[in-house]
């Protein structure tokens, strides 16, 4: 495992890729956990080397909140915008696009297909930390700021005293931002990694793939990571002018790679991430409507 002064990374298998994630442990008296997403194995063996006390989870995504349950004793909490989100798991689907793109129906099937361990991971999370306060874990100092965008509550554990952020889902993958639940925003998450570069740190560790970035590395990546953004406005309104319906539009795989478009759960991103973009763009496209009814 990485070390960055107090910080130890620990990594998810595959190096941390979806449905894994990059933790990070504070090592201090506090004995603090930041997301639970890494190899179960590698967990249990920081549990059993130094203990942890505290779970803090940035966001309610199942990528980082997996593993909770194998810290029975420890307190977890979770950003005060998703406290109540992560709560039911009506509250899930809805900020998932799954309510929005397939009804009532949708949720029903999302009831009973959600693992159960994903549930009982959420419904373990007792409390909820401050964003943009200062805390101090056995003296180490962390800020957690808040930065939507990816999901409405994201945070980023920011480290002024080690010049270090932990800056989660804004994570520099060739997928791009990702900001596809009815809670994600694409105005908040270009302001968020704008956010996130104007910080006075030097290290930035991001929840999945590369990893630790020094800043130039970042700013390069972060420009190239947004730019996506655009990449995919430009793509979506030339198929629009080509008078491509939402269901041809969302046949195409802009997000998602087309085969993968099979699996509800993209195909449901897929959906809902284009409506963004279409809005985004000032764009109305025929069928939207008739294609939510004839699901
Ligand atoms: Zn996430």
């Amino acid at each position: 495992m990485n070390r960055i002064g107090p910080l130890v990374i620990v990594e998810g298998p595959n190096n941390s890729k979806v449905p894994f994630s990059r933790s990070l442990y504070i090592d201090c008296s506090d004995k603090v956990l930041i997301d639970s997403g890494a190899d179960p194995k590698s967990l249990m063996e920081l549990k059993k080397q130094y203990g942890v006390e505290l779970i803090v989870n940035t966001h309610y995504h199942p990528d980082h909140t997996q593993h909770n349950h194998l810290f029975p004793d420890a307190e977890k909490l979770i950003n005060p915008i998703e406290y109540e989100t992560a709560r039911t798991i009506e509250g899930i689907a809805k900020a998932n696009g799954i309510y929005q793109e397939w009804g009532e129906a949708g949720v029903a099937m999302w009831k009973e297909k959600l693992p159960h361990e994903w549930v009982k991971n959420l419904g373990e999370i007792s409390g909820r930390y401050e964003y943009e306060t200062e805390y101090s874990f056995g003296g180490v100092k962390v800020i957690f700021l808040h930065t939507p965008g990816h999901t409405s509550g994201h945070a980023s554990p920011y480290f002024p005293e080690l010049g270090a952020v932990y800056v989660g889902d804004y994570d520099m993958t060739s997928f791009g931002p990702w900001y596809h639940g009815t809670d994600g925003s694409i105005e908040d998450f270009i302001n968020s990694g704008k956010r996130l570069l104007s910080l006075n740190a030097d290290t930035f560790i991001t929840g999945h793939q590369k990893g630790v970035f020094k800043r130039p590395e970042f700013e390069q990546e972060m420009e190239k990571y947004l730019e996506i953004i655009n990449k995919r406005d430009e793509t979506i309104e030339a198929y629009v002018r080509q008078g491509l319906n939402f269901e041809e539009l969302t046949n195409i795989g802009i997000f998602y790679p087309k085969n993968t478009l099979v699996v509800p759960i993209f195909k449901t991103w897929e959906r809902s991430g284009m409506r963004k973009h279409l809005s985004r763009l000032g764009l109305t496209v025929p069928n939207t409507e008739e294609v939510f009814l004839t699901v």
